[in-house]
């Protein structure tokens, strides 16, 4: 069987900055559960930050920027997290390549997670297109991720 990496907070787990969770349909869950072996996991406290935690949002780019070293994370007390954020992503990828792990199913819109839509760095609830930390260091080593939006894509793949 398969694995996927899946964040810890899509599968009931209060990880997010606000000691919260994410729900996805159970449908989408259960078929997850069928096909593949659920890894889970969460960069940002694998990197050692506290939940709850400051919000946290990317400065200037997106999650490549922040591995290039052009854009940076904080959280909206001002506290500069890249460090983290880093550690987190490549907490990630060291998980995926031990475990051989090629797809991932993460939560979107996070500064580590998103993979499709980020927050701009203003702190004003607005999105751009964009993707997290993790899953841009994911994605430059080959490793296919979704969201919980898009599982149907990951299940038409894999059940062909
Ligand atoms: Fe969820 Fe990812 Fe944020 Fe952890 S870093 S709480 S797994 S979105």
């Amino acid at each position: 069987m398969i694995k996927v990496l899946v964040s810890s907070c899509l599968v009931g787990n209060k990880v997010r900055y606000n000691a919260s969770c994410l729900s996805v349909p159970e449908s989408d869950l259960s078929w997850l559960r069928s096909k593949a072996e659920l890894v889970v996991f969460c960069p940002e406290v694998s990197a050692g930050l506290p939940t709850p935690r400051a919000p946290a949002e990317i400065i200037k780019g997106r999650g490549m920027d922040v591995l290039d070293g052009s854009a940076y994370v904080v959280g909206n007390d001002g506290v500069d997290v890249t460090t983290q954020f880093i550690s987190g992503a490549k907490n990630a990828l060291e998980l995926c390549q031990k475990q051989k792990i090629e797809y991932a199913v993460l939560a979107e819109g996070s500064p580590s997670c998103g993979s499709s839509k980020i927050y701009d760095g203003t702190f004003k609830g607005n999105k751009i297109d964009g993707v997290g930390v993790t899953v841009a260091l994911l994605e430059r080593h080959g490793i296919k991720v979704y969201s919980q939006h898009t599982i149907a894509k990951l299940r038409s793949l894999l059940d062909g």
